[in-house]
Order: structure tokens, then sequence, then C-alpha cells
């Protein structure tokens, strides 16, 4: 049952303070009235005792008021509260206003989002558990000069965020400035992808690099050794170290196109140029290839021209090395379709999907690749079968190149495969838009 804990007075509807207030002076009224009807008091002496009564009735609940509204700036409503919340709610990266003890005062969308159990008016040291944070948040209280701190947030993902606390002066509602602390957060995800993916590259063309300068350096010993004097072996050795050689020169070609691809990503080729012929040649430059692997080329081309805003040499890389890699991994099917098809949308919009595009597939009949494979394709170095892409004369940067060289086209890259089937790599180009009419 709920206690009705109201008092029944008719001082119950008027404020704490007011009603203590209000009893006394009504209690010193009634009695100083009784002494001036009694003639114990003279009327001009009790005037004056009621109003020291109602001096000291009233000067407490004045200070006391003052000092709760200097409460309430710190915990919770800074004076240009307005503004300091707009500023703060502006701010594009996670934000957070404390005031000295470390309480929230204000907090944006991005950080209730990130951390969800920072709340106003709460310490933000309960909600940010983190030790390295809770120092630096002490320290920037203790010496007013702004703290750093980094830490690795894992749920739901594995997340790297740098905090800034830094103490700004607010103005409070009565002059001056109260000392708040402004704690924004950063994220450096991006940026320690980034610094791993760098520090992965380093090692992985190292070490592809490392596999034939071994053997080169391995074989140069033989020949200087034991096989000095072998004629035959001097030959099957000298074969196998211009193989080795090829290989590195392969991988260093692979890795300037890569970086001269990467650092005009940017910029988007603006000559015009027809993939017919582009496409053409590359078949007829890969055809002793097929022969050599018994692969017959299909090739299924529209009457030219077909104009894209393109750069000529990048794409004869692009269709190299597709139509390339079909004669490679896919041989054991006996044929490659080669074929341009325009995509034209219900309804044309923007980039994609929805935009009209010149498709080039490229076909092969081969083992396929297994769904897992897929996304990881285009990464640099990554082959569904290491042993057998050097065994092609691979470099596992193949693919990672014809995405960077359609990224920079503003085109995409579609990977199909059916295991056992085969698979279909389709390089998709936007189509020119039609000159506008005025
Ligand atoms: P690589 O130099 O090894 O050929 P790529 O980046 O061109 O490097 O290809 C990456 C991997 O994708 C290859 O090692 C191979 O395992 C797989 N792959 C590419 N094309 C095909 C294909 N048509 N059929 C089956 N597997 C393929």
């Amino acid at each position: 049952m709920a206690i009705d804990e109201t008092p029944s007075s008719i001082f119950a509807p008027w404020p704490d303070r007011l009603r203590h207030s209000a009893i006394i002076l009504l209690a010193a009224g009634l009695a100083l009235t009784v002494l001036v009807a009694l003639g114990e008091l003279p009327l001009v002496a009790a005037a004056a005792a009621f109003a020291l009564i109602v001096a000291a009735a009233l000067v407490p609940w004045r200070l006391h008021d003052a000092a709760a509204s200097r409460d309430d700036v710190r915990t919770e409503d800074p004076v240009e509260a307005a503004a300091v919340n707009a500023i703060v709610a502006g701010m594009p990266d996670p934000a957070v206003l404390l005031d000295r003890a470390g309480r929230v005062i204000h907090l944006n969308a991005a950080a209730s989002q990130l951390a969800p159990a920072l709340r106003k008016n709460e310490l933000a040291q309960f909600a940010l558990r983190s030790p390295e944070i809770i120092t630096a948040l002490r320290e920037a209280i203790a010496t007013t000069q702004p703290r750093r701190a980094t830490y690795l947030d894992q749920v739901p993902i594995d997340r790297w965020m740098e905090l800034v606390i830094t103490p700004v002066p607010v103005p409070t509602r009565f002059g001056g400035a109260d000392k708040c602390m402004l704690m924004t957060f950063h994220d450096l995800t991006p940026l320690r992808r980034v610094e791993e993916m760098r520090a992965d590259f380093v090692a992985n063309a190292s070490h592809e690099l490392r596999t034939p300068l071994a053997a080169l350096s391995g074989f140069i010993d033989t020949l200087q050794g034991p096989a000095r004097d072998d004629p035959k072996a001097r030959e099957r050795f000298l074969g196998i170290m211009q193989a080795q050689a090829r290989r590195m020169a392969r991988l260093i070609d692979d890795l300037l196109s890569l970086s001269r691809v990467e650092l005009s990503a940017h910029v988007r080729p603006d000559t015009l140029v027809d993939l017919v012929p582009i496409i053409r040649q590359v078949v007829d430059g890969l055809e002793a290839l097929a022969s050599e692997r018994q692969v017959e080329i299909d090739v299924d081309l529209p009457e030219p021209p077909v104009t894209i805003a393109g750069d000529r040499e990048e794409l004869l890389r692009l269709f190299e090395n597709l139509i390339e890699n079909a004669l490679k991994y896919g041989a054991s099917g006996g044929r490659v379709v080669v074929s341009l098809t325009t995509f034209a949308p219900a309804k044309a919009g923007g980039a994609g999907e929805g935009a009209p595009e010149y498709r080039v597939l490229v076909r092969d009949f081969g083992p396929g690749i297994a769904p897992e494979h897929l996304p990881r394709l285009t990464e640099r170095f990554y082959r569904v079968d290491v042993g057998d892409s050097r065994a092609q004369g691979g470099t596992g940067l193949g693919l990672s190149l014809v995405k960077h060289i359609l990224a920079r086209h503003r085109g995409r890259l579609l990977i199909e495969s059916v295991p056992k089937s085969g698979a279909t790599f389709t390089a998709c180009f936007p189509q020119l838009r039609p000159p506008t009419t005025t």
C-alpha cells in the first residue's frame, strides 16, 4: 500500500524552506502580540523584535538558495547551458563535458552511443572503467593540463580509441568561470588497420622476394662449388635461376604497377578509349599460352567502338590478368569465353548496380573457387593455393591490381563461381553519359 507522506497543514503546498520560515514567523508574531496585549512589552520593542526575527528567518534561506544554485551549475546547469550544450552536441567526435569531480554535465549522441554507461550527473569514472582513463582524468583535474589516454574497446568489435581530456573554463550564471573538463574521443581504428596492412604488406613482399633470392644464391653456391665442372648440371641450374629471376622481376613489376595505380586512384582517367581493340590485343597476345594449355578462347565482342574514359595501358594489364588467370587456373575446362555486354538497368541511377555499364566477362570452365575464398581474392598476396599459384608463375597481386584499376575507372569487379563448374570474373565500367543537349 502506498503511504501518503504529504503533510496535511495549510502550509502543505509551500516549499519546505518557506514553510519553516512561515511557522517561525507566525509563532513569533503570536507571542509578541500576546505580550503587547498583556502590557508586558511596548509596541515599538515588539515591532523591533519581530523585524529581527523576520531577518533571522529569511537570511539563512537566501544563503541556502544561493549555495543550491551554485551546486546546480556545477552538476548540471552551467550558465550558458544552452550554448555549451549546443557546442558539445555539435562536435563531430564523441564529446563529454565534465565538472571538476568528473561528473557528466553534457554529452553528445556520439558519446552516448560509444559509451552507453555515461549518464548526465553521474561520475564518468564509473562508466569508463579503464584504469588509464581514470588516471588521465584524475591528472587532468589535478594539474589542469590536457591529458591523453588510448584504450582498446573490444565490444562488440575491436576499436582503438584515443581520449583527450582538456580543462576548459565554463562561464557560470553568477559571472566568473567554473573549471570543467572536455573529454573527446577519437577513433584510431582506421589508422591502426592501415598500419597493420602496411606492416603485413612489407612482410609479405619481403617473403615473396626472399624465396627466389634464396634459390638464386643457393644455385650460385652450387655452381661455384660442387657443380663447377659439370656442364649438364650447370645448364639445368641456369634454367632454374633464370625462372627465379623472372619471378622476382614479375613481382617487382606488379608491386610497382600496384603502387602507381594506387597513387593515381583519385584521378579518373579522361582519355576516351575503345574497349574492343584492347580486349582483342590481349587475347591475341595470350594465344600462345592458350595453345600451350590446350584451351580454346571464344571471343564474343560487339562491333566497335565501345568507348569509355580509360587508361589504355592499365586496361591492357587488367584484361591480361583476368584472361591469363582463366587460362592458368581454369585450363582443365578446355575453354575460356571472353564477352562484352551492355548492362542497362530498368531505372538508371548513380554509379553501381543502378547505372548503365559495359561489362567484360571472362568465364572459364575449370575447377572454380570455393565460396569462402571469393571475398578475399582481391587482397594482396591472397591465393587459394600458394603452391599452385607459384607453379603457374603467379605473384598473388594480379586481382588486387585488377580491383585498383577498376576503382580508378570508377568501375567494379564481380566474381562468381560454382565449384567444379568454373569461374566468371566480370569487369564493370560505367558508360559515358551522353552529351546533354540544351
Ligand atoms: P596469382 O598471381 O596467384 O594468379 P591473382 O591475384 O591473380 O594472383 O589471383 C589470386 C588467386 O585467385 C590465385 O592464386 C588463384 O588461387 C585464384 N584464381 C584467380 N583466378 C582464378 C580462376 N579463374 N579460377 C580459379 N582460381 C582463380
